[in-house]
């Protein structure tokens, strides 16, 4: 079989330490890949570089939490009812198939059951069995019957769980920036396609929460004018982040703000700007979560279009569920200029009946029932704990009528979620990065990564092996690394071997020792892209190299 780019590029990433599958000695398993020595590089570069965009930009807080989620967590969200696959069972070959994997395109589901189109590809015994499967890894917390926890299917959650602290961290102003870089899993049925499907993947993920009154972003006016690519299913177009919202192709300023600043971050990672788009959801393919999704597509030779991040308007979904099955206020405060008395009426929960009779749940039903409005009359007052509805008697509570000075009104905070997949990001900057010719009838390979995220950022050589010029070449391999460039040290094999080896690995400069440098102090730094080499003096060396690089992440 003829190799395709994603091949070549598997072989290079394993051959020289970027990505390679797990478990190798042991079979591997589909999924699964380790971050070699030059992999691991590109990925916390890449991440670095995520963060200077939103963290050093944007102005966004960073947090880390768990992997392992409650149950609670994860019920709320809806993940434990809704992040599902279709899947189909063969009995004869005891495999399970993902349904949309089989599917003939253009056919539904029932019409496939009803015409019997849906066979196992392996041995074509018509399936039947069509079940939703749940994509989370489960898992329990202490021994014995322990507590229900799951592997987070996105970072997000830890997000939202922590919204009430983050409030008062950000002295209770919206909007607020809050990113988490991390892991996250997904327990694909049958995963095959390479990196870009995975079942462990790094995620970069922002939840920027805003007053739903208020969805603009206070650098809209300075980007209003650039070009976002768009793709709307139909037809693609380039239109300035104003235009796209005044005819409402994006919902709002926030919306269009984040799709922008994907844009940049993508370019800039090194992304070819042909083969990247922004596709938006069809009504029918939006999460249980979603208002409006956009997905930052990027163009793969084997893959065809693979979304990479996803920006959703989450609206008001995650806190409200939150707030409903923990009890806990999470609202924010819209403030008013001056505090105004109103006249209210508010529920005074009656401990020593409530408690008896609720015992443990007796704490949050009171927070519960303390938040409540009393706008109308009522006749009956029920509240819903872990999706049981639970009607209060009326002796536990009495309904009274107060004055209070409020300084603004409550509500729920909206959310825009840029939501990042890394390792997709990192194998489609391979691809759109690898180049190859021919050398004296060899193949040469070529990765043209951007300076900033290339793993190595400088190989530095003696010509030759002499005890002169390896003083000096190891002199400036450390002056370069003290001042916080990664280089890559070799003295062996000819030096076009030498070229070849870092332009292989993406290295953008090397720098090579001669007999002139004892003469006059000077080296040459070749240029990987134009291969042009240029003499500079040994003292200019580090400033040049950090100059052309640009930035360090
Ligand atoms: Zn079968």
């Amino acid at each position: 079989m003829p190799q395709d780019v994603y091949d070549k590029i598997m072989m290079l990433c394993k051959r020289r330490g970027f990505i390679y599958p797990s478990f190798d000695i042991y079979g591997g398993v589909a999924g699964f890949y380790d971050y070699g020595p030059l992999g691991s590089q590109v990925k916390n570069n890449i991440e670095n570089l995520w963060r200077r965009f939103y963290v050093l930009k944007d102005g966004c807080i960073e947090i880390n939490t768990p992997i392992i989620t409650l149950y609670e967590v994860l019920k709320a969200s809806g993940h434990v009812d809704e992040f599902t696959d279709l899947t189909v069972h063969c009995g004869k070959c005891k495999q399970f198939y993902k349904v949309e994997d089989i599917l003939e395109k253009g056919v539904s589901v029932e019409e496939a059951l009803k015409k019997n189109l849906l066979r196992c590809p392996r041995c074509g015994m018509v399936l039947k069995n069509v079940s939703p499967v749940n994509l989370m890894f489960s898992t329990k917390i202490g021994i014995g019957e322990g507590r229900k926890a799951f592997l987070r299917p996105e970072t997000a959650q830890g997000i939202f769980t922590n919204f009430h602290f983050l409030y008062r961290f950000a002295r209770e102003k919206l909007p607020i920036g809050v990113v988490q870089i991390g892991k996250g899993y997904r327990n694909e049925v049958s995963p095959r396609q390479g990196m870009i499907r995975l079942r462990e993947f790094s995620m970069a993920e922002a939840e920027i929460f805003f007053d739903p009154t208020n969805k603009t972003h206070s650098d809209f006016e300075k980007v209003k004018d650039k070009k976002l690519f768009l793709f709307d299913n139909e037809k693609e177009m380039k239109l300035s982040l104003r235009e796209a919202v005044k005819n409402k192709v994006v919902d709002n300023q926030a919306l269009a703000y984040y799709m922008y600043l994907t844009q940049e971050f993508l370019l800039s990672a090194g992304v070819d700007p042909k083969k990247f788009r922004f596709r938006k959801h069809a009504k029918d393919e939006l999460a249980h979560y979603a208002r409006e999704c956009w997905d930052a597509e990027l163009f793969s030779e084997r893959f065809g279009w693979v979304e990479c991040v996803g920006i959703a308007d989450r609206s008001a979904y995650d806190l409200s569920s939150h707030i409903k099955s923990s009890g806990v206020d999470m609202y924010a405060l819209r403030r008013y200029d001056k505090t105004k008395t109103v006249k209210k009426k508010k529920i005074v929960p009656n401990m020593s009946t409530l408690g008896p009779l609720f015992k443990e749940k007796a704490g949050r039903i009171k927070t519960l029932l303390e938040n409540i409005d009393v706008t109308s009359e009522v006749d009956e007052i029920s509240v819903n704990i872990d999706g049981e509805k639970i009607e209060i008697p009326k002796d536990c509570y009495k309904i009274v009528e107060t004055e209070e000075k409020v300084s603004g009104e409550k509500f729920i905070p909206h959310v825009i979620e840029p939501s990042y997949g890394i390792d997709r990001i990192l194998y489609m900057i391979l691809e759109h990065n690898y180049m190859e010719t021919k050398k004296k009838e060899e193949e040469y390979r070529v990765l043209r990564l951007k300076p900033g995220i290339a793993p190595v950022k400088t190989g530095v050589f003696p010509l030759v092996n002499d005890d002169k010029l390896v003083e000096i070449a190891k002199k400036i391999d450390n002056d370069l690394r003290d001042a916080g460039v990664i280089t890559y040290y070799d003295d062996s094999g000819s030096i076009g071997r030498r070229y070849a080896r870092m332009d292989e690995i993406g290295t953008p400069f090397c720098v090579t020792v001669d007999h002139d440098t004892i003469v006059d102090n000077t080296v040459t730094i070749r240029d990987r892209d134009t291969t042009r080499q240029v003499r500079k003096k040994i003292e200019d060396v580090v400033d040049y190299i950090k100059e052309k690089i640009g930035f360090l992440v």
